[in-house]
């Protein structure tokens, strides 16, 4: 990297993007039917020119966690080095995580910033932000995933695996929580339909009971799926624990609601969970993600990070995987339904071999085409509509 850039940190803007899914083509799972999408997409300005842009998640609630950054984040590191994301993280950390402060929306907000800041680091080096990292370009297993494979009949379920399985993928989830029931019956029929050579995973966005498991872990035992994801509130650590002992066979997964370094530590103390999914739009952007790959490291936890919505984090995510020992399966989203995806060109694509690699450009490595912004005006609230 060349030293002698200054490259302070002058601006950070926070741009809310969403779409409305048109009538009839809603995906239901654990955590609603999807009625539109949001995201944020985070741009950080230096002194020197060179622009990063990170992904931040939208909580729910695009316009807080925008207003979030705008207000209270950005004031607090304008002039900051922005090769300097350990001093970010310290002062968010200081500021915000650690007392009086909205936890998992500074995490949220700091994590589109501290993505951004990688992207300058890479940019300025000249260099990939795998190589950044230590990493290689190397292949990695990806799962279909993203929102798709819901709840439906058990045939056009199987029917849509089979597409994915069609393009490459070794590896899809199914989206559980429906009732164990129903949740059986489905993986049952695309066991079948698949064949033994497919990994199932599962995933029951935190609409199971203790009751349910007991239920459905057997059977996913049976069908030999690769883990059961989220099947409790993140900080269910009671139920979690319980599951855990339940059986061997299918390894519990939980991640993307958790935030920050202290929450996995947490997690690890619980000793109930196998497999760690961070995202890095949530839990605090890839300086943290890369802390909490080296403590998964230290006790030979696997890393499957989750990721949505846009092609900056799939591209960071891939980029991180490349990076750390403990990688697992990229999610890939496989989504019908997600423009947002797509709009900065194509970040990955799927291999015969199940694989995708990192892009090679400098930083993360997409043109972003500030153009397209206004295709996809805010639309505040949540995306996501629960029949109660
Ligand atoms: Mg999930």
């Amino acid at each position: 990297m060349n030293t002698r850039l200054a490259l302070k940190i002058t601006a950070i803007t926070a741009i809310p993007l969403s779409f409305r899914l048109d009538q009839g083509k809603t995906v239901t799972m654990g955590i609603g039917s999807t009625t539109k999408r949001d995201t944020i997409i985070v741009r950080v300005e230096t002194s020197e020119g060179i622009t990063g842009y990170g992904e931040a998640h939208p909580g729910r609630s695009p316009g807080a966690v925008v207003s979030l950054i705008h207000n209270t984040l950005a004031p607090m590191l304008i002039g900051m080095s922005a090769t300097d994301v350990i001093g970010v993280w310290k002062r968010v950390h200081r500021m915000q995580l650690s007392s009086h402060g909205v936890g998992s929306g500074a995490s949220l907000g700091l994590s589109g910033i501290d993505m951004a800041l990688w992207d300058i680091r890479g940019k300025a080096a000249n260099m990939p932000l795998y190589e950044l990292l230590g990493g290689s370009k190397r292949r990695l297993p990806a799962y279909a995933g993203g929102i798709s494979l819901g709840y439906q009949p058990k045939e056009s379920l199987a029917e849509e695996a089979q597409e994915y399985v069609a393009r490459g993928y070794k590896a899809i989830k199914l989206r559980l929580g429906d009732s164990a029931k129903a949740d059986i019956e489905r993986v049952l029929h695309v066991r079948k339909v698949l064949g033994d050579d497919i990994d199932i995973l599962t995933d029951a966005n935190t609409a199971y009971t203790l009751a349910d498991v007991r239920r459905v872990l057997p059977v996913l035992a049976e069908i030999k799926a690769g883990w059961l994801e989220e099947p409790f509130a993140c900080n269910d650590f009671s139920s979690y624990r319980e599951a855990a002992k339940i059986t061997p066979l299918v390894p519990i997964a939980v991640g993307e609601n958790h935030y920050g370094r202290f929450e996995f530590a947490q997690l690890r103390e619980a000793g109930a969970v196998q497999i760690w999914q961070p995202d890095l739009s949530k839990c605090g952007g890839i300086t943290e993600g890369l802390a909490i790959a080296a403590m998964a490291s230290a006790y030979r936890i696997p890393m499957h990070t989750h990721s949505s919505a846009t092609g900056i984090n799939h591209a960071a995510t891939i980029h991180f995987m490349a990076a750390i020992e403990n990688s697992g399966y990229f999610e890939a989203c496989v989504s019908h339904f997600n423009p947002l995806r797509d709009m900065f060109g194509t970040t990955f694509e799927i291999g015969a071999d199940g694989c995708v690699e990192p892009l090679h450009k400098p930083g993360i490595g997409l043109e972003i085409d500030e153009g397209l912004f206004a295709k996809y005006p805010l639309i505040d609230g949540p995306g996501y509509v629960v029949k109660f």
